[in-house]
């Protein structure tokens, strides 16, 4: 029997994030056209009749959790993330991404700033909190930061070096040459974590995406710690637990089919590929997945363990903008959102 509710251990959650009107929308007297009321939110549309005349039309939708400009980082971890963790230290494969239209807060909710720390850095506290303890001192925690660009897979830990993922004669899907760094604290990962952003923006070869055009990937994994070799980190047998943040490409992107720019355009398409796969992936997890078409894009496949894991966990945040200048790709997110949790 399929589960949405907003339990801890509901295998899909699917929250809504509306970030605070920008001082550049206040200055233009964009107006914030979302309201919220606990899981229901309304949007007005404005819109004009053939005659000119202005009319709003009025859309609702509700969702497991919804939060608005009122709500900080730590509301959002506590809620959304902080059960995947726990999920995480149990053995189980947990995914969150964050969705949305670039400038609606994906990065602000994933990364954060000095002053407001994000998901990534409010897990790993979380992590290595509990990892301290002593039934978890065989486990190791190791960490990868990669980014998907076009089809393609960069190593963020390794100068934005290319990788190449296929999955191997026993169908798991193996990412070459992926990084993989042992951390003992989460003072390791944040360095780790700023090498890899810098990474993400300047790239080493100059030829590097808009960050809006790539969909960043934060794996985080507790591997059993046998002796002191290291030979066996690559096998995925290996694995205790494994927690993905996904930082994905800006949903807007998937529209630039059309471009004038064909480089722009086979992006577009990309992107479009992949969060059309992967809205279908997670809605195969209700599904008991059968069917479930992970390879439909690189970052499908380089998710297919947590996809066809039967311990997996995933939460969909998307960040909406509350501006009436972007209602159009806001009721975009909302419907992608709703797709993603509708039976
Ligand atoms: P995205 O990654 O989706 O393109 P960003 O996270 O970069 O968007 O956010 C765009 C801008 O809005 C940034 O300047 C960011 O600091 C700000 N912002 C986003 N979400 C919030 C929020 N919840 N509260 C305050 N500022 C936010
Ligand atoms: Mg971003």
């Amino acid at each position: 029997q399929p589960i949405h509710s907003t339990e801890e251990n509901s295998r899909i959650v699917v929250c809504v994030r509306k970030r605070p009107i920008s001082k550049k929308e206040r200055s233009k007297n964009d107006p914030d056209v979302i309201s919220t009321v606990d899981n229901t939110l309304q949007v007005f549309e404005p819109k004009l009749k053939v005659d000119l005349t202005k009319y709003t039309e009025v859309h609702e939708f509700s969702f497991d959790k919804i939060f608005n400009e009122e709500s900080n980082n730590m509301m959002v971890y506590k809620n959304c993330a902080q059960p995947l963790v726990f999920a995480f230290f149990k053995g189980c494969k947990v995914t969150c991404f964050a969705y949305g239209q670039t400038g609606a807060g994906k990065t602000y909710t994933m990364m954060g700033t000095n002053e407001e720390p994000g998901l990534y850095t409010l897990a790993l506290q979380d992590i290595f909190r509990l990892k301290a303890k002593p039934e978890y001192s065989h486990l190791g925690v190791y960490i990868s930061f990669f980014e998907i660009y076009g089809a393609k897979l960069f190593d963020l830990l390794n100068g934005r070096r290319r990788i190449e993922c296929r999955e191997d004669a026993k169908q798991r899907v193996r990412i070459i040459g992926l990084e993989q760094r042992l951390c003992n604290t989460a003072q390791d990962v944040f360095q780790i974590l700023e090498e890899g952003a810098q990474a993400r923006s300047t790239g080493s070869t100059g030829a590097n995406a808009d960050s809006s055009r790539s969909h960043a990937i934060l794996q985080i994994q507790l591997k059993h710690m046998n002796d002191k070799s290291t030979s066996h980190e690559e096998d995925p047998a290996y694995t205790f637990g494994k927690l993905s943040f996904i930082d994905l490409a800006g949903s807007e992107r998937a529209a630039d089919t059309t471009h004038s720019d064909r480089q722009t355009r086979m992006e577009g398409a990309e992107i479009n590929k992949s969060l059309l796969a992967l809205k279908e992936c997670i809605r195969a997890l209700d599904q008991n997945h059968h069917h479930t078409p992970f390879r439909g894009s690189k970052l499908t496949l380089v998710l297919k363990d947590s996809f066809l894991s039967i311990d997996s966990r995933t939460v969909m945040i998307a960040n909406i903008s509350p501006s009436a200048s972007n209602c159009e790709h806001t009721l975009n997110t909302l419907r992608y959102a709703d797709r993603v949790k509708e039976l």
